[in-house]
């Protein structure tokens, strides 16, 4: 069983789903993660003679949820960190536009969430990847909030960042991700709009993790 949150950059998404797994005690899975890691592939690839597409084929990628945190993996190196950096941020838009990365990415997707009960966030999961995820929603919020929040979020992690390059890559990267051919972000007809720019934190975690509560098969209750 899946559950989705899409939207914009920033918007909340990821810091939710994490927090809504551990109350609910359910999967975590973060795909814009996924994204950022194929982004190191590119990157090193650039280095080197190897096509990006041959490397990322062979590439190891792998994830776990464990301790309110998304691991990611590249052929068995932690990368969770690195994939946060700037020039990870700056280029994986780019990335992601490819059919061929997304249909890679999103078969890693598919094999793992038929172990359990997951919820993820990206932006196509519930138009492309998932769409018949059992609850699906998409979470807006202003620029600005999106931006402080994601400034607020890199100076914990020990992150160099400013908040106009932030508001900049924000701006860059939804127009990229709106605007792509292939299955580009867009709310899904059915899932249900929540606007947090004016919700704290614990309401917006509260708001969803009651409905997904209703729908949780017995056993996650
Ligand atoms: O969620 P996050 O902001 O870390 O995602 C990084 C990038 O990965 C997005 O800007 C987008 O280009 C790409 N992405 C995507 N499809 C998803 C999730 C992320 O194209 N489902």
């Amino acid at each position: 069983m899946i559950v989705v949150i899409d939207g914009p950059a920033g918007s909340g998404k990821s810091s939710t789903a994490r927090a809504i797994a551990e109350r609910l005690q359910i999967q975590f899975l973060d795909s814009g993660a996924l994204y950022r890691v194929a982004t190191l592939v590119y990157l090193e690839s650039l280095d080197s003679r190897a096509s990006f597409f041959d490397r990322l084929k062979e590439s190891d990628i792998s994830f776990y949820f464990k301790s309110k945190k998304f691991h990611s993996f590249l052929n068995g190196v932690d990368v969770s960190e690195e994939i946060r950096k700037m020039e990870v941020s700056n280029n994986v838009s780019k990335v992601a536009s490819h059919p061929d990365v997304r249909a890679h990415i999103n078969s890693l997707m598919h094999a793992e969430v038929e172990k359990d009960v997951y919820i993820a966030d990206g932006r196509d999961l519930g138009t492309a990847v998932f769409p018949d995820a059992t609850l699906k929603f998409f979470m807006v919020a202003d620029l600005e909030e999106r931006a402080k929040r994601r400034l607020a979020e890199m100076k914990e992690e020990g992150l160099e960042a400013s908040l106009k390059k932030i508001k900049e890559n924000l701006a860059a990267r939804d127009h990229a991700d709106s605007n792509r051919k292939s299955d580009p972000l867009k709310q899904a007809e059915d899932a249900i709009l929540i606007n947090t720019s004016e919700l704290t934190f614990e309401e917006q975690v509260s708001q969803i993790a009651e409905r997904i509560r209703q729908i949780l098969p017995e056993n996650n209750h």
